[in-house]
This record gives C-alpha cells, sequence and structure tokens, in this order.
C-alpha cells in the first residue's frame, strides 16, 4: 500500500512512530515532520491531551478521534489506563454522547439496520469490511443505560462494549461488530431534533418488529455462521427477556443486561460469604426492582444454590424474595404478573412499601435495581444493622443520581459494619478511622472475558453453566489485601488478567458441556487465553 493510505487507515496508522526504515519503504518521507516518536511518548502526549479537557463529552470525543485515526494507540490508552478512561468511554460518559449523538455524529462507527433495510439485511451485513466477525453487540436502543428510549443514538453503547471486548478481553477489533436496529424510537425530545440521526418515527412493535429482528438473527448467521456471538444490550425489558428465549436455542446469544449482571453480582456475593460466612443457601435475598437485573441475578443464585445443595430450584427460589413498583411479588398477583416475574411470585400476604418488605422478610442482603434512586432510607439500613451482624447492600441502579444509596450511607447508618457495593463507583470513605473501599459490581468484570471464553471453545451455546463458571472465577480473583478494605471485586488495573482467567473456565466449562467446537482442546486454557489476546503494540511494516 502507499504510505499515504496507510496513515489514512486507523488499522494502520501509527502517526509519528513510523520508523525511518518504514517512511523509506511506504513512500511516507516528507508526508510526516522529521521526528520519529515511541508510542510510549505518544501515548503520554495523548493523556495529557484528554486530561486537559474539563467536559467529560469532550474527553469521549477525544477518544472516538483517536479510534478513528489510530486503532492501536486508541487501544493502548485504554488499556494502561483502564480505570482512569472506562467512565469516559463507557458509563457514565457514553450515556451523554448517546443523548447528544446527532450532533457530535463525524464520522459513522458500526453498522446500521433500519426498517427500510428489511428485507436487504444479509446485502447490509455484506457491506460491512469485514469477512470475519466473532462477537456483535447489537441494541434497539429503546432502554440506553438508565436514560430510556434513545433510538438510533443508542449506536454508542455497541461501540464502547465492543472496545471494551478487544481492551479487556483481548478480543481483536477487526472481529468486532457493532450493530444498532433502528425501528423508530417514542422519545419525543429525540424526533424533534433536527440532529437526530435515526428513522423520524414512533417505534415499530409487534409484528413488524419481531420479523425484523428474525431476519437479522437468521442474515447474522448465514453471513457469518453459527460461532458469531450475538450479544444483545440495552433492550427494554419486554423485548429483551422474549429474544433471549426464543434465539438461545438456535444462536449464540447472551443478553449483558440480564446475564452479565447476573454473573457479575453472584460474584461479588460469592466473594462476599468470606466475610459474611454461610453459603448462599443460608442467606435471604430482598431485590428492590424485578426487571432484566433483578430476576436475571435472582435466577443465577438459585441455580448456583441448586448445583450446591442438588435441591430442585424452585426450592432455593423460596429464600429470594423481590418487590417491583406494585409491592412484593407474592402468589396473590400471579396472574397479573409478566412471566419473567412468575417464578418469584411466593406465599405471603401482600406487601407495599420496601420498608415493610424488609421489616417483614429481614433479608442478610438487600439488592437495589430498580432505577430509582435514594430507596435504601436510613431506616432500611439501620434496619439491616439490627438483625444482621455484616448486612450486605447493594446499591446498583446507574447512574450515580440513581443508586438507592451512597457509599457513605451505608457505612455510617450501619455503623461501619455493612459491606457495600454498587453499580456506579464510589470513592472510599473513612468512617471512624478504618477507611472502607466500596466494591464496583461493574458487568465489565465478565463480559470480555466471558466472550473470549466462549470465542476460544469456539462454543455454539452459551449455557447457564459457563455464567455460573466465569461467576467463580471472578469470585477467586479477590485476595486477602482486598477484603481487609471490605472490597468484594478484585481491583479494575488487572482486569486482563482476571479476564484471562475467566475465559478459561468459561471455554474449559464449554468443552466439558460438550459444546466446544475448537478440538482438541487446549492443554493450559489460561495460557491460551493470553496468548490470543489482541496487542496494540505497533507492528513493523518491514
Ligand atoms: P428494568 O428491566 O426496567 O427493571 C426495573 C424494575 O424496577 C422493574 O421491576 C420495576 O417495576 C422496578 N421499579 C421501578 N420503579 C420502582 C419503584 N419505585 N419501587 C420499586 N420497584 C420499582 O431495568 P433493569 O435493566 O433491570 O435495570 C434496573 C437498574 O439496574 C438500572 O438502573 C440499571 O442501571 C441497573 N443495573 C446495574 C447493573 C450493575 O450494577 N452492574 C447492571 C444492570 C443494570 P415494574 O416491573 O413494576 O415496572
Ligand atoms: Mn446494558
Amino acid at each position: 500500500a502507499s504510505g499515504y493510505s496507510l496513515m489514512r487507515d486507523p488499522r494502520y496508522n501509527k502517526g509519528l512512530a513510523f520508523t525511518e526504515k518504514e517512511r523509506d519503504a511506504h513512500y511516507l518521507r516528507g508526508l510526516l515532520p522529521p521526528v520519529v516518536l515511541s508510542q510510549e511518548l505518544q501515548e503520554k502526549k495523548m493523556m495529557n491531551l484528554i486530561r486537559q479537557y474539563e467536559v467529560p463529552l469532550h474527553r469521549y470525543i477525544a477518544m472516538v478521534g483517536l479510534q478513528e485515526t489510530n486503532e492501536r494507540l486508541f487501544y493502548r490508552l485504554l488499556i494502561d489506563n483502564v480505570e482512569e478512561l472506562l467512565p469516559v468511554v463507557y458509563t457514565p460518559t457514553v450515556g451523554e454522547a448517546c443523548q447528544k449523538y446527532g450532533s457530535i455524529f463525524k464520522h459513522s462507527q458500526g453498522l446500521y439496520i433500519s426498517l427500510k433495510e428489511k428485507g436487504k439485511i444479509l446485502e447490509t451485513l455484506k457491506n460491512w469490511p469485514e469477512r470475519t466477525v466473532q462477537v456483535i453487540v447489537v441494541t434497539d436502543g429503546e432502554r440506553i443505560l438508565g436514560l430510556g428510549d434513545l433510538g438510533c443514538q443508542g449506536m454508542g453503547i455497541p461501540v464502547g462494549k465492543l472496545a471494551l471486548y478487544t481492551a479487556l478481553g483481548g478480543v481483536r477489533p477487526s472481529l468486532c461488530l457493532p450493530i444498532t436496529i433502528d425501528v423508530g424510537t417514542n422519545n419525543e425530545k429525540l424526533l424533534n431534533d433536527e440532529f437526530y440521526i435515526g428513522l423520524r418515527q414512533k417505534r415499530a412493535t409487534g409484528k413488524e418488529y419481531d420479523e425484523l429482528l428474525q431476519e437479522f438473527m437468521y442474515a447474522v448467521k448465514q453471513n457469518y455462521g453459527e460461532k458469531v456471538l450475538i450479544q444483545f444490550e440495552d433492550f427494554a425489558n419486554h423485548n429483551a427477556f422474549e429474544l433471549l428465549a426464543r434465539y438461545s436455542s438456535s444462536h449464540l446469544v447472551f443478553n449483558d443486561d440480564i446475564q452479565g449482571t447476573a454473573a457479575v453480582v453472584l460474584a461479588g456475593l460469592l466473594s462476599a460469604l468470606r466475610l459474611l460466612g454461610g453459603t448462599l443457601a443460608d442467606h435471604t435475598f430482598l431485590f428492590l426492582g424485578a426487571g432484566e437485573a433483578g430476576t436475571g441475578i435472582a435466577d443465577l443464585i438459585a441455580l448456583e444454590i441448586s448445583e450446591q445443595n442438588g435441591k430442585p430450584i424452585e426450592e432455593n427460589r423460596k429464600n429470594i424474595w423481590l418487590v417491583d413498583s406494585k409491592g412484593l411479588i407474592v402468589s396473590s398477583r400471579k396472574e397479573s404478573l409478566q412471566d419473567f416475574k412468575k417464578p418469584w411470585a411466593h406465599e405471603h400476604e401482600p406487601i407495599t412499601g420496601l420498608i415493610n418488605a424488609v421489616k417483614a422478610i429481614k433479608p442478610t442482603v438487600l439488592i437495589g435495581t430498580s432505577g430509582v434512586g435514594k430507596q435504601f432510607t436510613k431506616e432500611i439500613v439501620e434496619d439491616m444493622a439490627s438483625f444482621n451482624k455484616t448486612p450486605l447492600i447493594m446499591a446498583l441502579s446507574n447512574p450515580t443520581s440513581q443508586a438507592e444509596c451512597t457509599a457513605e450511607e451505608a457505612y455510617t447508618w450501619s455503623e461501619g459494619r455493612a459491606i457495600f457495593a454498587s453499580g456506579s463507583p464510589f470513592d472510599p470513605f473513612e468512617y471512624e478511622g478504618k477507611t472502607f473501599v466500596p466494591g464496583q459490581a461493574n458487568n465489565a468484570y465478565i463480559f470480555p472475558g466471558f466472550g473470549l471464553g466462549v470465542i476460544m471453545a469456539g462454543s455454539i451455546r452459551v449455557h447457564n453453566g459457563m455464567l455460573l463458571a466465569a461467576s467463580k472465577a471472578l469470585a477467586s480473583q479477590v485476595a486477602e489485601e482486598h477484603y481487609e478494605k471490605g472490597m468484594i471485586y478484585p481491583p479494575l488495573t488487572n482486569i486482563r488478567k482476571i479476564s484471562a482467567n475467566i475465559a478459561a473456565k468459561v471455554a474449559a466449562k464449554a468443552y466439558e458441556l460438550g459444546l466446544a467446537s475448537h478440538l482438541p482442546q487446549p492443554e493450559d486454557l489460561v495460557e491460551s487465553a493470553e496468548k490470543c489476546m489482541y496487542s496494540p503494540v505497533y507492528r513493523s511494516y518491514l
């Protein structure tokens, strides 16, 4: 290739890092200033630049700009500065980016499939330049983070999630395909926004929606084969559960909001047992919120208990209680409940108000997945601390403003006895001379390693056993030094190593279940995970 096109292609561009020899060999003389910089120095320069932007959205725009000009440098930054850059390319900043996606739109990223492509989805997929794809993250934009329907502008989510697949899980960028399905939006503000990038119509539903999704699912299989992992992301719950159920026996599908969340939270619970004592079966769980996150987590807890005690799952569900917007889920409500809530309708008199449910159920673990902030009041946390020596409180709703309580509240109201984890990050908090480090139940702990494991094994289906394997692998990465600070998750700084361990356990499970197609099974799965992970170091073009 000519030097000019090498420079213009983000996959090959190295900017000022092209060496003298490369400049000679590829006709780059004069196209670059005389200096030759190392990738290290380029990284330092970009980090300095990004830190100068005080507005988070400007940092996001700078990162996207880098991704579009020099892909390896982009991943180098992300890998070396995970804790600092995760909130830029992912939540919370990506949320604001989606809200303003049309206004900040410069170059198109990912693939858009709208109602206009109906009947032509296979052709549309063929327009994507890569022949081999291993992970697709797809959204229809209806429930972006906690921000609701952002229609076509939800594209920031698949793009951001796949950047994490590469940075944290080591899946090569060329194997990742972000897709947004545009069936319209019910967001009036966007429909009236002159810069909106999507179809200007109300959401298609029912048959029209189902047909488009079906055409999409089969076109993906036809174009990329059986072994492409399709991750559903930020669909509203009325579609999310159905899509997962409908396609899980014919496709390799994974829903991060339901299954990824479940695996990361279960990992936190398993790890917390080392501080709480007992087994999962000894605990009583109460959830505020019975949607994708709440019922997903509850299901996986019950499944893990059944693996441990051999009792039927129905039996093990009995210590797990959920509250939705109408109160405690109980048997007298069964008829009117959505299907995914029905298994949780236990025998009990109806109760409204979380505080009353807490008093009646006396949970040892309280988990917030309602999307509504400030619901774990002082009285509720004090109650938790009155029946438990070490109450476990997880305030998972995002973003930070929606957290059920803050770290400070959980620690002070429980007089320093609570173990606390949240969905959005909280700073460490000092209480009576002791520093508590809150855990962050971030899905980014699980899905990149999980996906890598699925790909490594060439698994043809996702099985719950693989989710349990991922949870246990993550829980086992928490060390004594972390527990001493009250942490139930390991620091994100070691995430690539954590992902490799998760991938190895997930792959091992796929082999054990007979779902793996890459044979023979490698001897050392951790080693083979590490070996196949993408490295952002520049290649030589000589
Ligand atoms: P969802 O499917 O829409 O479910 C929300 C649930 O909360 C529904 O059951 C809803 O009740 C209930 N709810 C709403 N308002 C309530 C209220 N005032 N009192 C009691 N219950 C109420 O949403 P989701 O996908 O599960 O997400 C929920 C939250 O979890 C979001 O904030 C999300 O950011 C967070 N989340 C965190 C993580 C993480 O920490 N890793 C992962 C995933 C999600 P009805 O069913 O009666 O409407
Ligand atoms: Mn999501």
